[in-house]
């Protein structure tokens, strides 16, 4: 690793419905904004073998019906995704995207700000929830998450301005 070892990164994925509403810019701007640095991003149109391998453990988690919906949502059109390197850049991106459910995400969140679906509601139509963003949940999360997506050399280590303050 050449970057900072007291910095994190983790996976950030612009999910289809992020991209399709046209809010790429906006949500981007909230992770900008909080200094959090971009060291990798590509736009990508998920198949199943991607989204198993990115959600390897939904369908244990939450049963056959829930992974079928959120891998159909997946592949509905392409999503956005980046590496982000930070401070706690893992628990911090998780406060700026918000609860899973965004009918319970706080206002001032991606989530509770830009969607209102419930699980219930997902659940009795048998769709996902669609909630605008993926954020691994922890650091080895994230670890295993960045192999998914980018190799080695997709990922980039450059000054910013924000570095300054992280010294
Ligand atoms: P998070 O994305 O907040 O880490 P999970 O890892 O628990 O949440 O779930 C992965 C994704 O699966 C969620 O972001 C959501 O889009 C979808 N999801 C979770 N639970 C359900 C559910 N009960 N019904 C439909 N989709 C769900």
């Amino acid at each position: 690793m050449t970057y900072d070892t007291g910095l994190e990164r983790t996976l950030v994925l612009l999910k289809p419905d992020a991209v399709a509403r046209g809010l790429v810019g906006r949500v981007l701007t909230r992770f900008e904004d909080a200094l959090l640095k971009i060291v990798a991003a590509k736009m990508v149109w998920m198949d199943a073998d991607l989204a198993k391998r990115h959600y390897f453990d939904l369908e244990e988690r939450f049963g056959p019906a829930v992974y079928n919906a959120m891998s159909e949502f997946m592949e509905t059109g392409p999503v956005i995704a980046l590496v982000l390197e930070g401070v706690g850049a893992v628990a911090c991106t998780r406060k700026i995207v918000g609860s899973t459910y965004p009918d319970q995400a706080a206002p001032g969140t991606i989530r509770g700000d830009f969607a209102h679906m419930s699980r219930e509601y997902a659940n009795e139509r048998g769709i996902a929830v669609a909630n605008l963003v993926h954020a691994s949940g922890n650091v080895e999360e994230a670890g295993r998450e960045i192999e998914v997506w980018f190799a080695k050399d997709e990922i980039h280590d450059y000054p910013t301005t924000a570095q300054r303050y992280l010294r």
